[in-house]
């Protein structure tokens, strides 16, 4: 059984096993949750970012897919990237930011990390709706087949927050 808790507040300040990072494809860094981790996580995540650059992912991680790396010196023992779609209003990705949550909880199993902490995947520079964004992340974790014990969806504010307490009540 996978327990779901809710916490508003900075996914870099959690204690936890993994912390699943927005990341983009280029793995390099960019804004937001990935901008945040990469600051207080410190250069040796970027570096292992960059050596699974050059050894396995040239050509970039594909949207919905999932890789670990340590965590520096954020209070974890991985981070996960992967890398959320960008909303779109012509075309239905909904089953790519499903793919996040299920692939970063598939590495989390392959790692044995037992408490995962994870951001609102796509809702900031990538415009996922909330409300949707909330629905998707929610009813994956529920149908998800994992170890892992606690999911803790971290919100950055209070509307975020409550959109997700919202959907899981
Ligand atoms: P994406 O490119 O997937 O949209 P962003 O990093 O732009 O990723 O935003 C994803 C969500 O993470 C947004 O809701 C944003 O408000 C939130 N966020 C930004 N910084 C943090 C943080 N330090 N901790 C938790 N959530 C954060």
């Amino acid at each position: 059984m996978t327990t779901i808790t809710l916490v508003r507040g900075d996914i870099t300040r959690q204690t936890v096993d993994a912390i699943v990072n927005a990341a983009n494809s280029s793995l390099l860094g960019g804004g937001g949750v990935d901008g945040a981790i990469h600051r207080r996580g410190g250069p040796a995540i970027l570096e292992e970012c960059r050596a699974l650059r050059a050894s396995r992912y040239g050509k970039g991680l594909p949207t919905g897919r999932a890789v670990a790396t340590t965590a520096g010196e954020l209070d974890a023992r991985w981070v996960i990237h992967t890398v959320g779609p960008v909303h779109s209003g012509s075309e239905d990705r909904s089953e790519l930011l499903a793919s996040c949550y299920r692939e970063s909880l598939r590495v989390a199993d392959e790692l044995g990390a037992r408490t995962v902490a994870f951001p609102a995947i796509s809702t900031g520079v990538y415009r996922w709706p909330m409300d949707d964004a909330a629905r998707i992340a929610v009813e994956t974790v529920r149908s998800a087949r994992t170890a892992v014990e606690e999911v803790r969806f971290v919100l950055f504010d209070d509307r975020a927050y409550e959109t997700f307490a919202a959907r899981l009540n």
